[in-house]
């Protein structure tokens, strides 16, 4: 169909599709492949929080929630909250249940930006940020982490970044795809820069119960940021529930009203059965969380070991189940090196450049896979990296 004027949005079609998507359509499509492509945790969610939505529907609570969410969840998020991080919330007007961290993003940047309003993305990052912030009508300003500095952001990368037209700062820890933690020293120095400049921060947190060494700092509870901070957050990941689509924002109340507002219309609520799941994953859940958390700790290490024997120089990632290596070694290109790897050995990875500037040269690896799979992948992976190298 030839017509003149498409029925698209310019903003829709200027879209660049997902890069990772790519890959799992190869992958899909051939047997006996090994994925570490998926970001997503390979536990089934725990038997007591699947047993809650099922009784829930047992009881016949198949109703729209309150548009916020079931203020018995917005309770026990913010207790979470203050023990957990040490910020306080308040239940009744400062936290929202949503259709996972995703629509969390979306609202988030549609409530803060205005048209020309420049948000700064930290990169390598999540593939959800730059064209979120392009639906909202905004102009990411991308930042490029460096790995000898771990792919911490610096307060003067930042700094240097922003410009009279900077409305926030997009921050992601601990982070996808490069598995960096920011440090509470890290984070006091970025939140001066904030403050400074009298931005808003959206935190994504969604890894926070993923915090292998120092713990989960949430820049939210620093002096000075709670009102000028969006923190998301959610089950997808810690909790195990990606399929259940639920996670949160917690912001001050002038921030969260008029979220709520475009919430209500787009979204109405997010998933009754979800909700009801996630007050048991809050209440009874914990445990789990944390044997969880053991498990990813020890592939981590097995993992991030392995690919620095095989010359696939790799920082040890504080959190979430990434590992970010260096494909140099091979002389390959991020590309390249995920479709030969695919082809050859059947190992699925994600190319680093899909993440934006600082990803060329890396791989994605989720090491959130069983200890068997991990030890076939690495064996297939270190074979490639012996043919592909010193070519
Ligand atoms: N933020 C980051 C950094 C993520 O990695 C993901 C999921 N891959 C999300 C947000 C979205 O999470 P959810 O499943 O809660 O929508």
């Amino acid at each position: 169909m030839t017509t003149k004027t498409s029925y698209i949005a310019k903003s829709v079609e200027n879209l660049k599709p997902s890069g990772i998507r790519r890959f799992f359509d190869l992958a899909a499509n051939m047997e006996g492949v090994i994925s570490l492509g998926v970001g997503e945790p390979d536990f089934i969610t725990s038997w007591t929080v699947r047993e809650a939505a099922i009784l829930s529907l047992e009881q016949g609570f198949t109703s729209y929630t309150a548009n916020a969410g079931l203020l018995e969840l917005r309770e026990k998020i913010s207790g979470y909250m203050k023990n957990g991080y040490g910020a306080e919330y308040d239940p009744n007007t400062e936290i929202i249940l949503t259709t996972g961290a995703s629509q969390a993003l979306d609202i988030s940047m549609r409530a803060i930006i205005d048209p020309g309003d420049e948000v700064v993305v930290v990169e390598p990052g999540f593939v959800s940020y730059v064209p979120l912030v392009q639906l909202a009508g905004g102009t990411p300003v991308t930042v490029e982490t460096k790995p000898e500095n771990g792919f911490k952001l610096t307060a003067e990368e930042l700094e240097e970044a922003i410009t009279e037209r900077t409305k926030a700062v997009l921050l992601c820890s601990p982070n996808n795809p490069t598995g960096t933690v920011l440090e509470r020293e890290n984070l006091e120095e970025i939140a001066e820069v904030i403050r400074r400049h009298d931005l808003v921060v959206l935190s994504d947190e969604i890894y926070s119960e993923l915090a292998y060494d120092h713990g989960h700092v949430s820049i939210a509870s620093l002096s000075g940021m709670r009102d000028r901070s969006i923190v998301i957050n959610g089950f997808s990941k810690g909790f195990a529930m990606t399929g259940w689509r639920l996670g949160f924002i917690c912001a001050p109340a002038e921030i969260a009203a008029p979220l709520l507002k475009i919430h209500q219309y787009a979204m109405m609520c997010a998933s009754t059965p979800a909700q009801y799941a996630a007050v048991e994953a809050l209440d009874k859940g914990m445990e789990e969380v944390m044997e969880m958390k053991r498990s990813y700790r020890h592939r981590r290490h097995y993992f991030v070991d392995s690919l620095n024997e095989m010359g696939l120089g790799c920082h040890l990632p504080g959190g979430a189940f990434y590992a970010f290596p260096s494909v140099a070694k091979t002389g390959l290109s991020s590309e390249e090196f995920a479709e030969k790897l695919l082809m050859e050995e059947k190992v699925a990875v994600v190319p680093g450049n899909v993440f934006g500037k600082g990803g060329e040269g890396h791989i994605r690896c989720s090491y959130a896979s069983s200890m068997e799979q991990l030890q076939e992948a690495v064996k297939r992976m270190k074979r490639f990296v012996e043919n592909h190298s010193g070519n």
